[in-house]
């Protein structure tokens, strides 16, 4: 059996309109997300322990948002086709209640729940990674695992496999893996 780690924001739901709500409270001269060319560039307009505060907020009522259209879809198929899903999130532990919650509520099927500040201690065990974070995505390579990720602003200059939607990210799984997902 194959083990796949997905993440979760801006991967199966939109994190960023949130998190930048809350970022323009704090300081109205950040540009918006279409603007954010940088990983990383939001700490320019405040402090990490605010940055951190509000998405640890915002994890903690994981359960009152949504999910991108394809979310459900495409973990299935992957479960489908007989991968492992771990669910890995960049979060504290604390939020792993809500997050669970979220998940049920909106009947995303997955294996195991990962929450850490370093998803890449997975990747010894993982075929592939699922993720929009440049640096998770480099890591990936260092570690020679299949890496993929949603297009964004934030990592689209970049060397990784990107694409528009999830259903792309599973063709380009099949062809990753001919004997196994087709
Ligand atoms: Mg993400």
């Amino acid at each position: 059996m194959r083990t796949i780690a997905v993440d979760i924001d801006n991967t199966l739901w939109d994190l960023i309109s949130v998190f930048y709500k809350h970022m323009k409270i704090l300081n109205p001269a950040i540009p918006p997300p279409e603007k954010w060319r940088q990983w990383g560039c939001w700490m320019d307009y405040a402090n990490e322990r605010d940055v951190y505060g509000i998405l640890r907020d915002i994890h903690m009522v994981q359960d009152a948002f949504g999910v991108y259209p394809e979310a459900k879809e495409f973990l299935s198929i992957l479960k489908e086709k007989g991968f492992h899903i771990i669910i890995a999130s960049h979060r504290t532990k604390g939020t792993m209640d809500a997050t669970v919650r979220w998940l049920k509520k909106h009947d995303l099927p997955y294996d195991e729940v990962h929450l850490s500040y370093d998803k890449s201690i997975l990747f010894n065990k993982c075929w592939a990674i699922i993720d929009d974070s440049p640096e998770t995505l480099d890591k990936a390579v260092e570690a020679k695992i299949i890496r993929a990720g949603l297009r964004n602003p934030w990592n689209e200059k970049k060397e990784h496999p990107l694409f528009d939607n999830l259903m792309e990210i599973f063709q380009y799984l099949q062809g990753q893996c001919p004997t196994h997902a087709q």
